[in-house]
């Protein structure tokens, strides 16, 4: 089962994973926990790239292209080879993540980046998007006082993404099981662990 975590930055998406993979390891559950950009050595190297506040100059489509790149190396190297063995593997941001961050703040559109996201995916889609749903506002002071990274310093991005998320997480409500990431972790946890133990029997 291929389980995806999505929400702005600040909205607990690395808590909630690491208490999911707790879980259902415990439960006997093979778990993949990974994370994007990154997940393998080259995504790595691609995700230093994508987050040195040096390289400002970075084009959109640059950027856009990166992230599907890192993606493409995640999805071959790490995802599918698990999910061919019956893992759960559970990731924090996919697609969704460069259809807001790409697609809307940086105004690329939603098309082109669904376009270069089904090359680099080879058309995997995740079983499950659970939606970490925070009001505005709430990711940014959970974010204050962690050090920036390109995209975080980018006032392009910092002062939009929220609303973008809000505004496609909305639009696509039918994929994404949402949850109301307000509640304490406790809380934040068994709906996650309640939506994923829906699917995986
Ligand atoms: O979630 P994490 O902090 O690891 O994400 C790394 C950075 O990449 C964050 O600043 C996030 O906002 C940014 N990002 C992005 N486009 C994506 C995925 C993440 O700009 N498609």
């Amino acid at each position: 089962l291929f389980v995806v975590i999505e929400g702005p930055d600040g909205s607990g998406k690395s808590t909630v994973a690491e208490g999911i993979c707790r879980h259902f390891k415990e439960k006997g559950v093979d778990v993949i926990h990974t994370r994007e950009p990154g997940g393998t050595a080259i995504s790595e190297a691609v995700r230093e790239i994508l987050l040195d506040p040096k390289n400002e100059a970075m084009d959109p489509r640059c950027e856009a292209l990166l992230y599907a790149a890192a993606r493409a190396q995640h999805v071959e190297e790490v995802i599918r080879p698990a999910l061919a063995e019956g893992a759960l593997v559970l990731s924090e941001r996919f697609v969704f993540s460069s259809l807001v961050y790409q697609g809307l703040c940086r105004q690329l559109g939603l098309a082109p980046v669904e376009a270069i996201n089904a090359f680099a995916t080879d058309g995997l889609v995740p079983d499950i998007t659970l939606y970490l749903d925070v009001p505005e506002g709430t990711g940014k002071e959970r974010m204050k006082d962690r050090l920036a990274d390109r995209l975080e310093s980018d006032k392009k991005i910092t002062d939009t993404v929220e609303a973008y998320y809000r505004i496609l997480a909305e639009r696509r409500r039918g994929e994404l099981s949402f949850i109301d990431a307000s509640m304490d972790a406790e809380q934040v946890l068994s709906a996650a662990v309640e939506a994923i133990e829906k699917e995986y029997r």
